[in-house]
């Protein structure tokens, strides 16, 4: 059976992981899922909530992939992607740094403890209490990429240390955000003449390519932008995010790296002296969660052709933690695939019909999937969904008052060693 934590670690950097699980001798991730549905099934409320299971080794895994790919590169982790305290604390104790949007996102990542220098306040478009917040709690380094907000920073945060946004080619992405932020390359020197009249230090130059980025050359294009608006008195460079999560995904990891050393050393070679940082999102946590829902009620509706046409209604839908369906276009389609313990989720020559498949509020927007291939499903049974991680947790709302998915984060024993012995040699 699984320990908890907290009683198994004594003073170690996951005593405040209340409800992480360690896995005993053997068992497994895919052993623990099977448990945890076992232990729903015999809850009287079992329907009443969606489960979020959440290994942490896969956080720690990305980590050391960055390392190892991206060495030059020190990541500033998005928490408006994921912000679960289990994840916040495993990059706390891998040493990363936070890229926050708003007051709230820095308070909860100085609430664990994380020093102010660790955190860029990442957002160009912010209210004048939040950067007065941030000033207060010595956090300096914030975006910016107008100039009405650099006459709010000068009001409010004179000593901030800024970066400028730039807009760059985002057409290779398929959430794109330079529409919305990052100033022209024409407005470069205006800006920045600005920060001089209004005495602002300004330390670097920031970009993203937009979320879930379909060519690498995309970085290529972009460093090599922020290179032609690098002035000499720039110590910064913010390469942003953009990177799946997904190892299926159709541009492999090893082919950003590829393409971002090579530019990094072409237009900033390593004794420049500037610092790069980078504000991954989902590359972290897209693969880290995997979401578990049960069949709330169901419906044959006859008239749709043979074998009919199913109608499923689950615990969990696109108000909760399945909004990436409608909010997030560099979601691929979810899958939905029955959960079966000890048997691949489709059996040989089991019959499959198309499927519409509901979420759980009065709402025909809130669907899931309109053709998912499944078999015929039971009211009690369960779906998996993988890659739940990124755009998930962090978006769900309370409509129609459905409970949000419970998150049960767990570690091998091996895992939390190595997080031991992370935190006590950092
Ligand atoms: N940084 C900023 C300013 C963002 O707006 C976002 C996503 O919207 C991110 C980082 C994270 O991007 P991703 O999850 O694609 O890595």
């Amino acid at each position: 059976m699984e320990k908890h934590a907290a009683s198994a670690l004594n003073g170690s950097a996951l005593q405040d992981f209340s409800s992480v699980h360690v896995l005993d001798d053997g068992r497994t991730i895919n052993d623990f899922i099977d448990d945890k549905i076992k232990t729903l099934q015999s809850e009287v409320s079992v329907e009443g909530s969606s489960t979020l299971l959440h290994p942490l080794e896969s956080v720690i895994d990305r980590h050391q992939q960055w390392l190892t790919l991206l060495p030059r590169v020190k990541p500033f982790y998005a928490v408006k992607c994921n912000n679960t305290p289990a994840v916040l604390r495993v990059l706390r104790a891998l040493s990363t740094g936070f890229d926050c949007a708003s007051k709230a996102e820095i308070q909860m990542v100085l609430n664990l403890g994380v020093s102010p220098d660790k955190i860029i306040f990442a957002h160009t478009t912010k209210p004048m209490s939040h950067i007065r917040f941030a000033a207060a709690q010595r956090v300096q380094t914030m975006t910016f990429d107008s100039e009405e907000e650099l006459r709010k920073i000068s009001l409010c945060h004179p000593k901030a240390r800024l970066v400028l946004r730039i807009a760059v080619d985002d057409s290779d992405s398929l959430l794109r955000l330079s529409s919305k932020f990052g100033a022209g390359l024409g407005l470069v020197e205006k800006l920045l003449g600005l920060a001089v009249d209004l005495d602002l230090t300004v330390i670097g130059v920031s970009f993203h390519v937009g979320s879930g980025c379909t060519e690498s050359q995309a970085f290529q294009r972009a460093i090599s932008d922020a290179r032609q608006v690098f002035d000499i008195a720039m110590s910064l460079l913010d390469i942003g995010g953009g990177f799946s999560g997904r190892d299926d995904f159709q541009v492999k990891f090893e082919e950003f790296s590829d393409v971002i050393n090579a530019a990094l050393d072409k237009f900033f070679p390593p004794d420049c002296g500037v610092q790069i940082i980078a504000e991954p999102g989902r590359f972290y946590v897209e693969s880290a969660f995997t979401l578990a829902v049960n069949v709330i009620a169901k419906k044959n509706c006859e008239e749709s052709g043979p074998g009919g046409q199913m109608m499923y209604y689950i615990n969990d839908g696109v108000y909760g933690s399945l909004s990436c369906i409608v909010n997030d276009p560099a979601h691929p389609p979810v899958q939905l695939l029955p959960h079966r313990v000890n048997t691949p989720p489709w059996g040989v020559g089991e019959v499959r019909h198309r499927s519409v498949v509901w979420g759980p509020t009065c709402d025909s927007f809130d669907k899931v999937s309109d053709s998912a291939m499944i078999t015929e499903l039971q009211v009690g049974d369960w779906l998996l969904v993988h890659h739940m991680g990124a755009y998930s947790v962090s978006l769900i709302c309370d409509f129609n008052g459905f409970e949000r998915a419970k998150v049960f984060p767990v570690v091998t024993e091996e895992t939390r060693r190595l997080l031991e012995l992370r935190h006590t040699s950092a």
